[in-house]
């Protein structure tokens, strides 16, 4: 363990990612994550608040079931988790630390943690797989960049300790689980965990800013999404002998499949629908008395998004009508729409000219079409109280596209975006 004051290091920084990239977890199951993150911070001397109190329970959505939760946590366990953490954290991923805790809350920054369904590539050509630090759980990687910006953040708090007596408000970090999926934020943001908040920060690594050495100071345009799971329960009978005694859950959920995608599109902007799975029915003379839909909306505002979802409500109500079937809805994910604040905006591009890995040729103010983050939940909630947010793209070349197998970037783009972090801070702290 280094010393809680001594600057943080690029071999430091790429270090963290690394030991994060191999120990991926699913989102909302960050066990071992969480508990090693908490550990770091710890050692800084901060207090890391873990366990029921840093997400409101009724607002997590698409949680893992009770069994694939427990094993995570054994794994994590057995991967070495520091224990007393995992106590702490009680069966709850994610936490929040305050640099000051004695003073008002002013800045706060959100950190993702989690990790994608993805099976990372062997290819001798992924970085990851060459230099021994691929991920040791099948099916599950990091690639997405979030690993990268965990060190981030455990780098921005060991800067922010080094400097704690000369701050003049409570800079609060969300290491926030479950963001693929837009599940995690809600609840988080729902807690309180923003409450009086004057500025909101996040930051990705690559996106649009897919050169090393670019910088979007203020990201905009994410959409408003909804993700929700359909599940139709209807009546098996003989597909020959008596079918008319059946409800058929398979032909219910295809028309509202049908349906949802035929749905008039909002005149004040764009506007998604996609059920992306449809399971049905057990066998080929049997009418089908199951199926279950993965679906999900979005919107350029939020407001767009929910003329989406609700008119796919109606529309999956009266299919279950029309066919005799019981049907449940369940709320998986969800997000606002938010964009960056020019006030923030213009701090951010203060900040970047003294750290020289931004380039001012490569610097833009703004971009624009990202699909959708659960960021925009707490920017949402910060701008809706008077004060401001921006989403940051941090300049780095990717070997593939995020979410791919063989994702991967550029470690170079830590330090620098530790120090830019650090500057905005310093610079709204001060301001
Ligand atoms: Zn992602
Ligand atoms: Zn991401």
């Amino acid at each position: 363990m280094t010393e809680p004051h001594s600057p943080i290091t690029q071999e430091r920084l790429t270090a963290l990612r690394r030991l994060f990239h191999r120990h991926a977890e699913a989102g909302m199951a960050e066990f071992w994550t969480t508990a090693r993150i908490a550990e770091e911070l710890e050692a800084l001397g901060l207090s890391p608040v873990v366990g029921e109190t840093v997400s409101l329970p009724e607002a997590r959505m698409g949680m893992p079931d009770d069994d694939v939760l427990r094993a995570a946590e054994a794994q994590a366990a057995e991967e070495g988790a520091p224990q007393a953490w995992l106590a702490r954290m009680n069966g709850v991923t994610g936490l929040v630390a305050d640099i000051r805790p004695d003073l008002p809350v002013h800045t706060v920054l959100r950190f993702d943690i989690d990790a994608l369904n993805v099976q990372e590539s062997h290819a001798p050509e992924h970085r990851p797989a060459r230099e021994g630090f691929a991920s040791l759980h099948e099916g599950l990687c990091h690639a997405c960049g979030h690993d990268g910006h965990i060190a981030i953040g455990l780098g921005l708090a060991r800067e922010l300790a080094t400097v704690r007596d000369r701050l003049r408000h409570n800079v609060r970090l969300l290491f926030q689980p479950g963001e693929e999926g837009c599940r995690g934020a809600r609840a988080m943001t729902a807690a309180g965990w923003l409450a009086g908040a004057r500025h909101f920060i996040a930051a990705h690594i690559g996106m649009h800013a897919d050169n090393d050495h670019a910088l979007v100071c203020g990201a905009r345009g994410f959409l408003a999404t909804t993700k929700f799971d359909v599940e139709f329960t209807g009546r098996a009978a003989h597909a020959g002998a008596e079918p008319q005694k059946g409800a058929n859950s398979l032909l219910a959920a295809a028309s509202a499949a049908l349906n949802m995608h035929a749905l008039p599109r909002h005149g004040d902007g764009d506007s998604r629908v996609t059920v992306g799975t449809l399971n049905a029915g057990s066998g080929r003379n049997v009418i089908a008395d199951h199926a279950l839909m993965t679906c999900e909306t979005r919107g350029a505002t939020t407001a767009i998004n929910d003329y989406m979802f609700e008119h796919c409500r109606s529309i999956i109500e009266h299919t279950a009508a029309m066919y005799e079937q019981h049907c449940r809805l369940r709320l998986m994910g969800g997000s606002d729409s938010a964009d960056s604040d020019d006030t923030l905006i213009r701090v951010v591009r203060e900040a970047a000219r003294s750290v020289p890995w931004f380039h001012d040729e490569l610097i833009l103010d703004t971009a624009s079409g990202y699909g959708s983050d659960d960021a925009c939940v707490p920017m949402a909630a910060v701008q809706k109280m008077g004060g401001d947010a921006v989403y940051l793209m941090l300049g780095s070349r990717l070997a593939a596209g995020h979410h791919a197998p063989d994702f991967d970037f550029n470690e170079d783009v830590l330090l620098p975006s530790v120090q830019l972090l650090k500057n905005i801070v310093l610079a709204l702290d001060e301001a």
